[in-house]
């Protein structure tokens, strides 16, 4: 059972439903200071001032109310998330609302709770996490709306609880506002987790010269299927890693202490540069190219993966490999096609390095930051067309001409079918005689 902060707070308001007193940030977590307490005081009077002034008709018969109220969460990791609301008023509380909101909602949850005229309510509302499936180690926000009989509204602050995956012992490395947690006994896995990120960051920042977040966090968790069991995935047995940008986690696994500094180095710069460009795109990061953020990854890795090379050669072979203007914006889900989209996004970004130089790649970022789309951004670090360079990479693939591929197919056996049709047909009807 982990358990959220604490909120205690108090509150003045009146009136109107989105009065900027009641969400005063100043007043969140702590009593307030004695200024605090004097400016509270004074300023819904000033308030009510100016809005007579300026709106008469919104002030009138209105009052000013004090609220108490304090809020509580705790939760079982994948079970379940327990939301408490206490709260004081002078005026008989009608009924309270909950949101609460995740980078995994789609969107902000609200559950309303009917209260029949108490001054004081203890209530309490539940997320079944079975149901609502949250990313280990995301970040919870939750506030309440508290309504009084008159109508009037309260919206208490933003809260925020860290969903950390509490059923392991995080064992913890700590370095430059790197921060390494792995499980079990031997140091060697946190110093390898440490080692990874510490070689990878220079040579990426040459690419995207961006600071990582701080802190930056990096679970180790004890085996792949762990890790899967944590992100709740089934059958993606690629997976090797899950990076969260916006909250500065990355979540990785090693299964033997012997191999982990190998596999460390593969899941590690990959899932570090995933966080490098969402530095470096900021607010324009949702909108790039997969096959860039993913081929990018795959550069970075330390080793390359060599079933991407079997996967790739055969999509070409079998003509299934995917235009690159269908992996904008999100990957196949089916996994065999899934594994071709990104060994595909690996050859292409190693083919436009290897074409156009480094250069290429760091105009590429630059123009994503600046906006740039999944069809411009080639446009214009480049120029030219996404469909373009998908046919020039295609031809880079399968360089061999027609006659070529036919010779090494078993064409000379055709070859030699239609000589001997030629000889036979001499041996039957001669030599054509020339015209005189
Ligand atoms: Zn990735």
């Amino acid at each position: 059972m982990n358990k959220g902060v604490l909120i205690l707070a108090e509150y003045k308001w009146h009136s109107d439903h989105y009065n900027p007193i009641a969400l005063m940030p100043s007043l969140y977590k702590s009593r307030p200071s004695r200024t605090l307490r004097a400016i509270t005081k004074f300023l819904p009077i000033i308030t009510l001032i100016l809005l007579t002034l300026f709106f008469p008709n919104m002030v009138y018969g209105q009052e000013e109310m004090p609220i108490t109220a304090k809020s509580e969460v705790d939760y079982r990791y994948g079970q379940i998330m327990r939301f408490r609301l206490s709260a004081q008023s002078e005026v008989p509380i009608e009924n309270a609302t909950l949101f609460v909101r995740a980078p995994e909602l789609p969107n902000t949850l609200t559950t309303e709770v009917e209260i029949n005229s108490k001054k004081e309510i203890q209530i309490e509302q539940s997320l079944d996490l079975t149901q609502y499936r949250l990313a280990p180690f995301t970040t919870v926000t939750y506030w309440w709306l508290v309504e009084d009989k008159d109508g009037n509204a309260v919206t208490l602050p933003e809260a925020h609880i860290d969903y950390v995956h509490d059923q392991y012992t995080w064992e913890k490395l700590e370095k430059d506002g790197m921060v390494v947690f792995w499980t079990g006994d031997d140091a060697s896995v946190g110093q390898a987790a440490m080692d990874a990120v510490v070689k990878a960051l220079p040579r990426q920042q040459s690419y995207i010269p961006f600071e990582p977040p701080n802190p930056l966090r990096i679970y180790v968790y004890p085996s792949a299927d762990d890790l899967r069991a944590a992100l709740r995935l089934t059958g993606r047995d690629w997976v090797g890693g899950h990076a969260h940008p916006d909250l500065g986690v990355i979540l990785v696994s090693a299964t033997n202490p012997r191999t982990a500094a190998i596999e460390l180095e593969k899941t590690i710069p990959h899932e570090l540069s995933h966080m490098l460009l969402y530095e470096a795109t900021g607010a324009n990061y949702g909108a790039i190219p997969i096959w860039f953020d993913e081929g990018l990854a795959t550069l970075f890795e330390e080793a390359a993966n060599g079933d991407y090379e079997t996967i790739l050669e055969e999509a070409v072979i079998t003509n299934s490999t995917i235009p690159f203007a269908e992996l904008c914006q999100s990957f196949p889900t089916e996994s065999s096609k899934a594994l071709i989209a990104y060994a595909q996004s690996s050859s292409f970004i190693r083919y436009i390095q290897a074409e156009y130089g480094n250069f290429a790649i760091l105009q590429m970022i630059r123009a994503l930051a600046d906006g740039a789309d999944c069809q411009s951004v080639t446009t214009r670090a480049i120029d030219r067309t996404l469909e373009e360079l998908n046919e020039e990479w295609l031809e880079d693939l399968s360089p061999q001409s027609f006659p070529e591929r036919l010779w090494q197919q078993g064409g000379i056996w055709l070859v030699a079918v239609l000589v001997g049709f030629f000889l036979m047909s001499l041996f039957f009807f001669g030599l054509p005689r020339s015209k005189s």
